[in-house]
């Protein structure tokens, strides 16, 4: 400052220094007139820099740094600094904005900003995705317009938020339905937050363990009432020697059924929650062959007068990685079906056979009723039958089918259903050549 003064009053002496020597009849006059001048050029020299200092703060252009001298020189480099270190600040929240934003982005859940008024100020992608929103062209728009569903306008207008509300996704349709957990929270002045979560699976989980509970009860009470019916006709009637022999019968029959279905849900809940067989355990396919036709035929001497006529037949014996018992489980499984569902004295073709590109196939033929196509993607459905009778006289849990289903993906097999109505079936489990080996000559079965 004392810098300026100094130089401003440089500058008057010049001036009239200069003046001195106009050739004026009044030497004071010229001296005057050159601090005048002096002052005038002092002003326009002073207005020229504040100009330039003006257009530069009006353009904005902090790239462009305006280089000037003195008072408007340290005001533009001050300006400057200031701009600057502004620009770096809203830099930086910006940056953090960005992170913020890309962080709700990657979020499994929906996230809807709304205002004051309930109109949508951000969205992420999970939300839009959920609500069938576009986030750009949506902006702006209240939450009501876009969001029609009856339970979530009296959700939004109730203002108690205290609990979720499942309401249907924009891509639900009735063959594939989707559930969306919505919430809202109060923020800021008067703000709310939308959070959606994708609930189909816990849903149907949930959906799943009751009809699972609901099952289990009705398969246990049907075996139950009947054997309380002969417990109180046993107590009650004075029954004869045979009459007696022949009510225990039933009911050991009863209890039979009772105790197959429990040991068929303890082999799937073990299924269920073991870890998957080791792949160092080898089992030989020739002997659960042999193990399954023995089953089969005892099952089909069992069942009816006139046995089925089973066929058992390999082609390439292996070793198969994997546990011994879930293996036999299902193989039997799929042979004690084809005996249940078969007719008496039909024929029933039971197959090992290794295939050219290193995979195997254990199938079982039968010439039973078939099954129609709209029941093959369900038969693997716990407690899932086509003819509840049938399956129940012949000692049937509608667990089996369950149960194979389990062994094979855990072996990383394939099961394969192929039938037709009144063409009889196949039933086939494809293992991965890579769980398959040579046999072993010591483990080989004659
Ligand atoms: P279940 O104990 O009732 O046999 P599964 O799970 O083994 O239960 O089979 C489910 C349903 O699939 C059966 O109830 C039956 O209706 C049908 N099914 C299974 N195997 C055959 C077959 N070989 N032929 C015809 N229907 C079959």
């Amino acid at each position: 400052m004392v810098w300026r003064v100094f130089r401003f009053f440089l500058f008057q002496l010049t001036g009239a220094l200069l003046g001195g020597f106009l050739p004026l009849d009044n030497h004071f006059h010229g001296v005057l007139l050159g601090i005048g001048l002096a002052s005038a050029l002092w002003v326009l020299l002073d207005l020229r820099r504040g100009m330039v200092l003006l257009n530069w703060l009006k353009t904005g252009d902090t790239s462009n740094r305006v280089r000037a001298s003195g008072l408007w020189g340290e005001v533009a480099d001050r300006t400057w600094r200031l701009t600057k270190n502004q620009e770096r600040k809203i830099e930086e929240s910006r940056s953090r904005l960005n992170e913020f934003l890309a962080a709700i982005q990657a979020s499994p859940n929906g996230v809807v900003l709304l205002d004051a008024q309930g109109c949508i100020e951000w969205c992420n992608e999970t939300a839009a995705d959920h609500f069938g929103f576009d986030p750009q062209r949506d902006v702006l728009q209240h939450i009501g317009n876009l969001l029609r569903d009856p339970g979530f306008v009296g959700y939004l207008n109730s203002e108690d938020y205290a609990r979720d509300l499942v309401i249907p996704g924009a891509r639900s349709t009735s063959s594939r339905p989707v559930q969306l957990a919505v919430h809202l929270h109060r923020y800021g002045e008067g703000r709310k937050l939308l959070l959606s979560r994708d609930v189909t699976s816990m849903e149907q989980a949930d959906v799943m363990r009751r009809d699972f509970v609901a099952n289990v009860s009705h398969e246990i009470r049907t075996p139950l009432t009947v054997m309380s019916g002969f417990v109180e006709t046993l107590q009650t009637l004075p029954l004869n020697e045979d009459e007696r022999a022949r009510y225990l019968e039933l009911m050991a029959q009863q209890a039979r059924r009772m105790q197959t279905l429990v040991s068929d849900l303890l082999t799937l809940s073990k299924l269920e929650g073991s870890p998957p067989p080791s792949a160092t355990e080898w089992v030989t396919a020739a002997e659960l062959m042999l193990l399954c036709e023995q089953d089969g035929r005892d099952l089909s001497k069992m069942l009816v007068a006139q046995s089925h006529d089973l066929r058992f037949s390999m082609v390439g014996n292996c070793e198969i990685a994997g546990s011994h018992s879930e293996l036999l489980s299902a193989m039997s499984n799929l042979v004690s079906n084809a005996v249940r569902y078969t007719p008496a004295g039909e024929s029933i073709d039971v197959r090992w056979q290794k295939l050219p590109d290193g995979r195997a196939v254990f199938s079982v033929k039968d010439s039973g009723p078939g099954i129609a196509p709209e029941h093959i993607p369900r038969l693997t459905e716990r407690f899932y039958r086509i003819d509840r009778s049938r399956s129940r006289e012949t000692g049937g849990t509608g667990l089996g089918l369950a149960i194979v289903k389990h062994v094979t993906q855990r072996h990383g097999a394939e099961l394969q259903i192929e039938s037709q109505p009144g063409q009889g079936s196949r039933f086939s489990i494809i293992f991965p050549a890579t769980r398959l080996r040579q046999s072993q000559p010591e483990a080989r079965v004659a």
